[in-house]
C-alpha cells in the first residue's frame, strides 16, 4: 500500500492539466536539443519524466511482490496433491480393476454349514452362492461373474446395457442347456428302463411260469397281468404278449432248447428218484390241445427241480378221455426209460 499515494500523485499530475502546463511545439523542441531546464515547464517536464520511470520501478516491483517468489509451504502442496490422487470412496464407478476388492458381492453369498470350509487352499474366504437351487462355491473374485447368472450384477460386472445384454444372453443360453439336459435325462432313463425289459428273457420265464404253475394261458394277456408288469416297469410294454396265441409255440420251442438239459438230470445217477406230474390243456380256440409232462426231483444241492419232461399233441376229442392220456403218459415214461426210477 505504500505505493499507493506516490501512483496517485502521478494520476493527478497526467489526469488534470492547468493552463500553465501546456506548450507549443516550440518549448519541446528546445528540451530535445538543449537538454537543460530553463524555466518551471521545462522543469515540470523532467519531473514528470523521472516520475513515469519511477512508476513503471514501482509497478514492477509491485508485480514481483504481488506473486511471491518465495515458493509455498510443503504441507499445503501435499494435501492440495493428495486430494486429487485419492480415490473417492464410494464413488458409483461402474468398473473397478481386479486388484480393487468389491465387498457388495457378499451380500448374496449364504451362511457356511458347518461342514463346509471356510477358506480354500490359498487361504481365500470360499463364497456360497445363497440363491435358490444353486450349489456354486468359489473364490470371491468369480462370484460377481457367477452372479450374473442369477440377473445380479455387481463389482465389475455392475448393470450396464452391456452387461445385462450379456447376462440375458447367458440365462437363454442356460436356459437351453437346462431344457436339453433335462430332455435328454428323461431320454436316457427311458432307454435304461427300457433296455433292461428284454423281450425274449422275459417272454421265456413267462412261458416257464405259465407251465409250472399251470396258469391259464388267456391271464398273460390280461390287463391285471399288464398292470403287474407295468407298475415294475412303466416302459416295458413291449416285452407284454399281445396274444396268448403265441405262447404255446413259446413253450415248445423252449422245450426243445432245453430238452438237453433234461436229459443230462435224467442221466445223472445220483437221483434217486422222479415225480411225474400231467397237465392237459387247450389252445384258445381249442384247435390244439397238449398234455405237459413234468418231471420233479431233488437234485444234489436238495434243490426241488421241477422241468417239463415231454409236451405231447393230443386229440381233441380224445382229450377227455383218462385211458389215452394214460396211454400217452406211459409212452412218454418209456422213451425216457423212467420206469423203474419213479417215485
Ligand atoms: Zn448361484
Amino acid at each position: 500500500m505504500a505505493n499507493r499515494p506516490r501512483r496517485s500523485r502521478l494520476t493527478q499530475t497526467f489526469a488534470v492539466p492547468d493552463k500553465d502546463d501546456t506548450y507549443d511545439d516550440a518549448s519541446i523542441a528546445l528540451l530535445d536539443d538543449t537538454g537543460t531546464a530553463e524555466d518551471t515547464d521545462n522543469t515540470s517536464l523532467i519531473d514528470i519524466n523521472e516520475r513515469i520511470v519511477a512508476f513503471l520501478n514501482d509497478a514492477d516491483t509491485q508485480s514481483q511482490s504481488t506473486v511471491p517468489l518465495t515458493p509455498l509451504p510443503v504441507t499445503s502442496a501435499t494435501e492440495t496433491g493428495a486430494q486429487f490422487l485419492k480415490r473417492k470412496r464410494g464413488s458409483s464407478t461402474p468398473y473397478r480393476g481386479l486388484g480393487q476388492k468389491d465387498k457388495s458381492v457378499w451380500k448374496h453369498a449364504r451362511a457356511r454349514l458347518p461342514y463346509e470350509a471356510e477358506r480354500d487352499d490359498h487361504g481365500h474366504q470360499i463364497f456360497y452362492c445363497a440363491e435358490d437351487n444353486c450349489n456354486w462355491k468359489g473364490p470371491s473374485s468369480n462370484a460377481a461373474r457367477h452372479l450374473r447368472k442369477h440377473a445380479i450384477f455387481v463389482g465389475r460386472f455392475s448393470a450396464t446395457p452391456s452387461t445385462i445384454a450379456q447376462a440375458n444372453s447367458l440365462q437363454q443360453g442356460l436356459h437351453s442347456m437346462a431344457t436339453k439336459h433335462a430332455e435328454s435325462s428323461h431320454n436316457q432313463t427311458v432307454t435304461v428302463l427300457r433296455s433292461a425289459a428284454q423281450k425274449q428273457l422275459f417272454r421265456n420265464a413267462l412261458a416257464r411260469f405259465v407251465t409250472a404253475c399251470s396258469i391259464s394261458h388267456k391271464s398273460v394277456v390280461s390287463n391285471e397281468f399288464k398292470a403287474l408288469i407295468m407298475a415294475v416297469n412303466p416302459e416295458a410294454e413291449h416285452v407284454l404278449l399281445r396274444s396268448s396265441s403265441s405262447l404255446s409255440s413259446r413253450i415248445v420251442r423252449n422245450f426243445r432248447a432245453q430238452q438237453e438239459e433234461v436229459i443230462r438230470y435224467l442221466c445223472d445217477d445220483t437221483i434217486s428218484c422222479f415225480h411225474i406230474s400231467t397237465d392237459t390243456w387247450k389252445t384258445k380256440h381249442r384247435h390244439k390241445h397238449f398234455q405237459a409232462v413234468n418231471v420233479q426231483f431233488v437234485d444234489q444241492n436238495r434243490q426241488l427241480i421241477q422241468l417239463l419232461l415231454d409236451l405231447v399233441d393230443v386229440d381233441g376229442e380224445e382229450s377227455k378221455s383218462r385211458a389215452y392220456l394214460a396211454t400217452i403218459l406211459i409212452r412218454t415214461i418209456k422213451e425216457y426209460n423212467l420206469t423203474t426210477r419213479l417215485g
